[in-house]
C-alpha cells in the first residue's frame, strides 16, 4: 500500500525509477515454511522453534554467503540485524539501503534458522541438512553472482572446500578475487584477530570495496 502511494505520487515517465524487490521464488516461499529442525531445535537450551530467514532473490549481483542466523536475526526475521551486521557493512562499504536490496544482494547462510545454544550457553552449529537440503537449489537459482563474499569457516568449507584453518583461507585471498572473498565472521569474538591480522583491513577490505562498488554500478558487468 505504502509502495502504490508513493508510486502515485511520481509522474508516469519516471515512475520506472523506483527501484522493484522481485517478486518471492516459489523456492524461498517453500524453505520459509520449512520446519525439519523443529524437533532438534525444541533439544537445544533455548529450545525455539525453526524461523527461517529467506533473504534472496535471483538477480542479485552480491551473494553473502553466511553461517546462520543469530539471536537477534531470530527475532527481527532480517539477516545481519545486529553488532556483527555493522562490521560487515562496514567492510562491504554499503550501508543498510543497499544491503537490504534484495535485487542487488542475496543473503544465503549455510543455514536458515537460528541453530540454538548449548547448555554452556555456546553457539550450536549450522544443522547440515539445511545444506543439504537447501543450498544447491538455492545456488542453481541465483546463477553465476559477479561477487560472492564467504563469511565464516562454514561457508568457506562449502564454497570453496577449504578445509584448513579460516586464517590461512582468508589470507590466501588473491587466488579467488575478485569474483570470490573469504572473510572471517565480522562477529565481535573477532575482534582479537583483526588486531592480529592487519592485512586484512589494510590489504584485503580495499580491494574487496573497489569490487562491491564496481558489481553494484555496473549492472553489465559480467565479471
Ligand atoms: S535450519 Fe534449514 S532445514 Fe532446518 S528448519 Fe530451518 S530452513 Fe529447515
Amino acid at each position: 500500500m505504502v509502495y502504490l502511494a508513493l508510486a502515485a505520487q511520481i509522474p508516469r515517465g519516471k515512475r520506472n525509477m523506483v527501484p522493484d524487490t522481485p517478486a518471492e521464488t516459489q523456492l524461498a516461499k517453500d524453505i520459509r515454511a520449512c520446519r525439519l529442525c523443529a524437533e532438534r531445535f525444541a533439544g537445544t537450551a533455548t529450545a525455539h522453534v525453526p524461523r527461517p530467514v529467506v533473504w534472496f532473490r535471483p538477480g542479485a549481483r552480491v551473494l553473502i554467503a553466511g553461517q546462520a542466523p543469530g539471536a537477534r536475526v531470530h527475532q527481527t526475521g532480517r539477516p545481519f540485524t545486529d553488532p556483527s551486521g555493522d562490521r560487515l557493512r562496514d567492510w562491504l562499504g554499503i550501508g543498510e539501503d543497499i544491503f537490504y536490496d534484495l535485487s542487488r544482494v542475496a543473503v544465503v547462510p549455510m543455514a536458515f534458522c537460528f541453530p540454538g545454544y548449548d547448555n554452556k550457553g555456546s553457539d550450536l552449529p549450522p544443522p547440515p541438512i539445511c545444506g543439504r537440503t537447501w543450498h544447491n537449489r538455492v545456488m542453481a537459482e541465483l546463477g553465476n553472482l559477479p561477487l560472492v563474499v564467504l563469511v565464516g569457516g562454514h561457508a568457506h568449507r562449502y564454497h570453496l572446500g577449504a578445509r584448513g584453518p579460516v586464517t590461512e583461507t582468508v589470507a590466501a585471498w588473491r587466488d579467488h578475487a575478485p569474483r570470490v572473498f573469504a572473510l572471517p565472521h565480522p562477529s565481535w569474538r573477532n575482534t582479537g584477530w583483526l588486531k592480529k591480522n592487519p592485512w586484512f583491513q589494510t590489504d584485503l577490505l580495499p580491494v574487496l570495496r573497489a569490487r562491491v562498488k564496481e558489481v553494484l554500478h555496473d549492472p553489465g558487468n559480467p565479471d
